[in-house]
């Protein structure tokens, strides 16, 4: 055992609330993690800045959320070009362009093109997008993404009750499965303690998301959030939480 599995057998063996079998889960799969990334963790003091294409505007007002998120975003529904370049002067490196859904549950990237190529050209930024769920055509025009941000949600009643969409898993997976034909590179995301059927879908949303070759997968905790239909919704499980992680890595 190495010096730092020594010290994270120790930290974990402390955890309350913990199964001895989750506890052994852990261990395992910070073994994993040292095998694959070494013992280093990489922080990024200069995220990347989240940027709403409809300002606080959104046709779907999903449950956990009712539109929430887009408020600490900046709105350039207007002037995306200057806005990234005022962010590139000053130093960002990359942007996140986000935003509302349309009522069919993509972000409407498409509706801003010339800016976006205005982007590309005079800055170096890297681009991430939420997009949503897409089409096979849609997916041809984000060759300018540098990461494509999808979330990843593993059971219909979910896609149908909490985001009110008449979608299913089969869009979703369609969604990924487009975006890697196209070459783009997918980071899936999973929200932990979203859906009414617990770990059964997050789980199935894991495999979903293993079949297209993330390379970065980020997994979301829920958090009840004041003022929408979920805001008195209980945190997820902290098993759950584990279990998720640790079956990821
Ligand atoms: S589509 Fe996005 S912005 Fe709109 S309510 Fe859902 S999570 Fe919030």
């Amino acid at each position: 055992m190495t010096t730092a599995e020594r010290i994270a057998a120790e930290e974990i063996s402390h955890l309350t609330l913990v199964s001895k079998s989750l506890k052994d889960e852990m261990l395992k799969s910070f073994t994993r993690r040292i095998e694959l990334f070494e013992n280093v963790i990489h922080f990024y003091p200069q995220p990347f800045t989240p940027l709403s294409l409809t300002a606080d505007r959104c046709q779907l007002s999903c449950k956990h959320c009712n539109k929430h998120y887009l408020q600490h975003m900046i709105d350039t529904s207007q002037n995306l070009a200057d806005v990234a370049e005022q962010l590139h002067n000053r130093g960002t490196i990359g942007i996140i362009l986000s935003g509302g859904s349309t009522r069919d549950g993509y972000v409407p990237l498409y509706q801003h093109t010339k800016d976006i190529n205005k982007i590309k050209e005079n800055t170096p930024l890297l681009i991430s997008a939420h997009i949503g769920m897409i089409t096979k055509e849609q997916a041809k025009q984000l060759h300018f993404l540098d990461t494509a941000l999808a979330d990843v949600i593993g059971d219909n009643r979910t896609i149908h009750d909490i985001l009110g969409l008449e979608k299913t898993c089969d869009d979703v997976e369609k969604t990924l499965e487009y975006l890697n034909d196209e070459k783009i590179p997918i980071a899936p995301h999973i929200i932990v303690g979203l859906s009414d059927e617990g770990l059964e879908s997050e789980l199935h949303a894991l495999e979903i998301a293993k079949k297209y070759n993330p390379i970065t997968l980020v997994i979301v905790v829920f958090i009840p959030t004041p003022n929408t239909p979920l805001g008195d919704r209980n945190l997820p499980e902290i098993s759950n939480v584990i279990k998720v992680i640790t079956t990821a890595r």
